[in-house]
């Protein structure tokens, strides 16, 4: 299979840990006989940089020219000052709305060699914690109207939070889809007892939930849902909901995880070609010094296999190697435990890509 991938280090750690998930597909190419053509694309604090924008003209033709974008983390401290038009995240926001991204998956699961590192009692990681959280990433109130004005001499702040049915259609499509491949649940998470948009919300996932009869469709209040994801996350298997709960929910699902460096995400639009990267930051606290957790970056460009190309098995080997490399006791800085052996992030690297070439 030949695909061309564009390839966004970004800022921070982005540069050392993308090159290790690079590593990894060459590995899948030479193994499994494919042919992929790296792009490097320069966005984010380093396009602010050297371009003065944080996303140029000619890397979002890149993106948008390329069969998948592979994107490790933009931003940092240094670019704290610079104008709110250019921030570094805006590259992001904008290649989502480019290549129509409304579709933002995010496993949380608990790797069974590191249940010790979830904030969680024992009693409720033992039950299990192997969720997708599906939010619809390109409209809601973070898209809505914005708006600070002066009332009577006091300033006033609004945002507008709206839905159409069609953006709820295809959301709540892209996660029954996933849930046939998993689970079969559903758990449509909004707040219908008081906004208009989740009762919207609320009615069309329950139409579309028609054409999906061998998947079950419930509906859960965001607040209630916060609460049950500390509580009992082992009921969910896909849970589906707006931006701006989508975007708290999917922290607080990652972070009883335990381990924010190995969960990867997948971006999602209409076409085959989505956005790849892991959910944590540049992290320029520890930049520069080869001591960043790759993992999640390396499961991000597994992702990109599987959802973009359809490369399951591919998918399955890269999972199934770092599985494989926790289990042989290997870590990085940040989950590190006595008794384990400690790897640089390079070192993690060529780990997976060996434990790749040995695997049965
Ligand atoms: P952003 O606003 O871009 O999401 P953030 O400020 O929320 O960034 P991160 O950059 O994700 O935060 O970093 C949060 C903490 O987690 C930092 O201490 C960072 O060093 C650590 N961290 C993040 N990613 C990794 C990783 N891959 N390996 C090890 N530590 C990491
Ligand atoms: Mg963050």
């Amino acid at each position: 299979m030949e695909k061309r991938i564009a390839l966004i280090e970004g800022d921070g750690i982005g540069p050392e840990i993308l090159a290790e998930a690079v590593k990894v597909l060459r590995c899948i190419e030479e193994r499994y006989g494919h042919h992929f053509t790296y792009v490097p694309v320069c966005a984010g604090g380093c396009a602010i940089d050297r371009y003065g924008t944080s996303l140029p003209k000619e890397s979002l033709e890149a993106c948008l020219d390329s069969d998948s974008v592979l994107l490790a983390a933009v931003g940092g401290p240094k670019w704290d000052g610079v104008d709110p038009s250019i921030r570094p995240e805006k590259a992001l926001l904008a290649i989502r709305k480019e290549l129509g991204l409304y579709a933002n998956l995010r496993p949380a699961r608990i790797f069974s060699q590191l249940k010790h590192a979830s904030p969680l009692k024992e009693s409720i990681v033992e039950k299990g914690i192997d969720f997708m959280v599906v939010r619809e990433l390109i409209g809601g109130v973070y898209f809505g109207e914005k708006k600070t004005e002066t009332v009577e001499g006091e300033l006033r702040a609004s945002d507008q939070m709206a839905y159409s049915e069609h953006e709820i259609r295809r959301i709540a499509h892209t996660a029954f889809q996933t849930a046939r491949k998993r689970n079969g649940r559903v758990i449509s998470v909004d707040k219908a007892n008081v906004l208009d948009t989740s009762r919207l919300w609320r009615k069309v996932v329950h139409e579309v939930a028609q054409e999906y009869p061998d998947v079950s469709c419930t509906d859960m209040l965001v607040d209630n849902a916060a609460m049950q994801i500390v509580k009992d996350p082992s009921q969910f298997d896909v849970l589906v909901t707006e931006n701006m709960f989508g975007d708290i929910l999917s922290d607080e699902a990652s972070m009883i995880t335990g381990s924010i460096g190995l969960i990867p995400s997948a971006s999602l639009g209409e076409s085959r070609r989505g956005m790849y990267e892991p959910i944590h930051g540049s992290a320029p606290d520890i930049a520069g010094k080869n001591i960043a957790n790759p993992i999640g970056m390396i499961l991000s460009a597994g992702l990109m296999l599987k959802y973009a190309f359809d490369l399951d098995e591919e998918q399955k080997r890269i999972e199934d190697a770092v599985e494989q490399v926790l289990s042989d006791g290997y870590r990085c800085a940040d989950i590190m435990e006595e008794g384990k052996t400690q790897l640089s992030c390079s070192e993690m690297g060529d780990q997976i890509v060996k434990t790749i070439r040995t695997m049965s």
